[in-house]
């Protein structure tokens, strides 16, 4: 279960804007795993942080997650870049393009040729006669693209590139930073060019030279029958696109499967709880009951016992990119009345009368 992102951050629920990242400053130079590479889970921590700072960063999903929680973001479709994906893909994401707010600190990593594009998550959330069916969702996520206004090279159309001096159109320089942990020597993009190794003349005005720029996409995502709760489908190459050059990441559907108090789930197999009466339990009859398609007229045999399971063959769930499907099992409760009414006593101890006492030793 996620965790409050306002105690995750550390602050109050009025917090405003710039307390909220003066917060995640703090955390993200904490916990960047870079400097805590003797811990494990320093990678986990901070991207619990930046997923906090992304949901309440925007107003839009702050809202949803003051009223809703958690529940509330992922079944509205907000996609967090912050829970999958590398560290840089979540600073790129969050403050785009290679322009991070730690840059100072922590310089990005050494870089040999374009970088790919990381990886999306989005979650979708369907009901079990989907899962009988498969489903189609459309899910809305925010991806880096390529700037279309200077096709990913960063500068005006028709305005010429230089090459970098910083860098000798390297890209990348080697810095030595005092960090609050003491001295650390890398090799980061250059700062001139962003790790370019060129810089235009005029910056491209649509995405200021970065040549990448943030946008809302949406894709309609095919969710197959007979998925699990927690599975995620992998859609090769809709995550966030790669520098020029590089192949773009995956985007990663989630799907959760609403839960139905009428079926319990295992596998492909349904279970149904169904009340009868300890007359119909006697002398047999039959019952409405749910099925995924609808109500189901079921037959209870006579005598029918406490526990006692009916199979309907055939009406639960198929399997994952299988054909045939499970069964629905029908367990009968049998509810004994706690009051009798004069006439309905009358005839019970009568029926007393005749009934031969079970031995209680069975
Ligand atoms: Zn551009
Ligand atoms: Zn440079």
């Amino acid at each position: 279960m996620a965790r409050d992102p306002y105690q995750v951050l550390g602050v109050e629920p009025s917090a405003e804007d710039a307390e909220l990242k003066k917060a995640f400053r703090k955390l993200a130079r904490e916990l960047h795993p870079d400097v805590n590479r003797d811990d494990p889970e320093a990678e986990e921590k901070f991207k619990e942080a930046a997923e906090a700072y992304e949901i309440l960063s925007d107003p839009d999903r702050r809202r949803t997650y003051d009223q809703y929680g958690h529940e509330g973001l992922r079944s509205n479709g907000f996609a967090s870049q912050a829970a999958s994906g590398g560290i840089e893909d979540i600073l790129s994401a969050m403050f785009g393009g290679g322009s991070s707010p730690f840059g100072d600190i922590f310089g990005f990593g050494s870089r040999s040729g374009p970088a790919a594009g990381g990886d999306i998550g989005v979650s979708v959330s369907i009901d079990l006669a989907e899962v009988l069916t498969g489903a189609q969702r459309e899910v809305s996520f925010q991806a880096v693209t390529r700037c279309e206004h200077c096709h990913g090279n960063g500068a005006e159309p028709g305005t010429p590139i230089r090459t970098c001096e910083t860098c000798g159109g390297q890209g990348a320089v080697q810095q030595v930073t005092s960090t609050p942990f003491g001295q650390m020597m890398r090799q980061s993009a250059c700062p001139t060019c962003n790790g370019e190794g060129k810089i235009p003349d005029e910056p491209c005005e649509t995405c200021d030279g970065v040549g990448r720029q943030r946008k809302e996409r949406t894709y309609a995502v095919d969710i197959p029958a007979g998925i699990e709760e927690g599975q995620r489908i992998r859609v090769s190459g809709k995550g966030h696109e790669g520098e020029l050059g590089a192949p773009a990441g995956d985007l990663y559907v989630e799907v959760t499967v609403v839960g139905d108090d009428r079926f319990e789930r295992h596998g492909e197999h349904l279970i149904t709880p169904a009340r009868i009466s300890v007359t119909r339990a006697m002398l047999g009859g039959t019952i409405e009951i749910p099925t995924l398609e609808g109500m189901h007229e079921l037959t209870v045999p006579k005598g029918a016992q406490p526990g006692q399971q009916i199979v309907l063959a055939g009406k639960g769930l198929p399997r994952l990119r299988g054909r045939r499907r499970g069964d629905q099992v029908v367990v009968l409760d049998v509810v004994i009345p706690k009051k009798l009414n004069r006439k309905q006593r009358h005839v019970v101890e009568e029926l007393d009368e005749v009934l031969d006492e079970p031995n209680p030793g069975g």
